[in-house]
């Protein structure tokens, strides 16, 4: 572990690896990982400080260090898979749901995940003008049907506190808006930006945190003590844990992360079946996996510590919580169901 570690937010993000040489002064690389970083890495690659001290677990070091796997494109994988740019209604905003839309408000984010979802942009400029929200708070103006806003990145809270003040006070001054929640995960890989003073904001705005989390070794005592001053504020928290092959793909894994959950007024909320984002073949479980998977919690742990099982339907069908196999079919190489609509929807699983 690096001894000049500090503290400050601030410090992290000035201070993040983003170079082999810098990570390996913190961990030590396999010959596999060490060719990753010589050859073509497509994903934006960066750590705090924080979380590579947290490395020594194999399961996190899977998730952020780079690996030739992501080179792979496999079957039915797309750039965007949930059709996202389809549903751009603005620079900033994608309006899928009737009455939710996603605030894309940054594009940065202090660690990248290699499944994210949105690889196609979390650390890239945004590919046209976003000098103003100002559009984007016209359009959700306009759009009387709109109640929850979701914003998200990228992450938000690495904004700072004036920024997302602003942001989070033109939101809750539009009258139809009845839930502001923001998706993060920086209680997890930047827990020293929680402080009093954003507490106080969040609260003042009275927003809900939707937190990504994939496993036990992410609960330091960093963020588990930021979680409790968020709850301690006042601040609802939620968690998603995307599935993820020799993550997090096996019950012990999920008990012990979702309890962890509780213990910090997290209550898990979604277990993501992991998108078909290009290169994450081998991050992937078989639907069928992550049936077994929730019903191996079911009734045998407390129900508040249980999440919905959901697969986002590829192509922007929204969310769709699956509780038993009677809710797919199989077609090939896809997954057949059906989303809120009733309309058919397939998520690539090749066996
Ligand atoms: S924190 Fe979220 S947005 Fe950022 S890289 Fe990870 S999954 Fe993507």
């Amino acid at each position: 572990m690096n001894s000049k570690v500090s503290n400050d937010w601030k410090w992290q993000i000035a201070n993040r690896i983003s170079t082999r040489e810098q990570l390996e002064e913190y961990i030590e690389l396999t010959d596999d990982e060490r060719a990753a970083f010589d050859g073509d890495i497509p994903l934006s690659f960066a750590v705090t400080p924080h979380y590579a001290s947290l490395l020594t677990s194999d399961a996190l070091r899977k998730t952020v260090i780079p690996t030739d796997h992501e080179n792979n494109i496999g079957t039915g994988e797309l750039a965007d898979p949930l059709g996202e740019e389809d549903h751009r209604a603005t620079p900033h905003l994608i309006h899928t749901y009737p009455d939710k839309v996603l605030f894309l408000a940054t594009t940065f984010c202090s660690t990248y995940c290699r499944y994210c979802t949105r690889s196609r942009m979390v650390g890239k400029p945004l590919p046209f003008d976003v000098s103003t929200f100002d559009e984007t708070f016209q359009y959700i103006e306009e759009h009387k049907e709109i109640r929850d806003v979701l914003i998200s990145g990228g992450d938000p809270l690495t904004m700072t506190d004036s920024v997302l003040d602003e942001l989070l006070s033109r939101v809750r001054n539009i009258p139809h808006i009845r839930m502001v929640r923001i998706g993060s995960k920086v209680p997890v890989v930047l827990p020293q930006r929680i402080t009093a003073e954003l507490c106080s904001i969040l609260r003042k705005h009275r927003v809900w945190l939707s937190l990504h989390f994939i496993h036990e070794a992410e609960l330091s005592p960093e963020t588990k003590a930021a979680c409790r001053m968020l709850s301690d504020y006042g601040i609802g928290m939620v968690s998603q844990t995307v599935l993820l092959k020799g993550v997090n793909d096996d019950t012990q894994s999920l008990i012990d992360l979702f309890y962890g959950l509780l213990e910090i007024n997290v209550k898990p909320y979604y277990l993501l079946q992991c998108d078909p984002v290009q290169g994450s073949e081998h991050f992937r479980t078989t639907v069928e996996k992550g049936i077994e998977l929730i019903q191996s919690l079911h009734g045998h742990i407390s129900g508040l510590a249980v999440p919905q099982y959901v697969i986002d339907a590829p192509g922007g069908g929204g969310k769709v919580p699956i509780i038993g196999k009677e809710q797919i079919r199989r077609e090939g190489d896809d997954v057949v169901f059906l989303n809120y609509l009733g309309k058919e929807y397939r998520y690539p699983d090749p066996l």
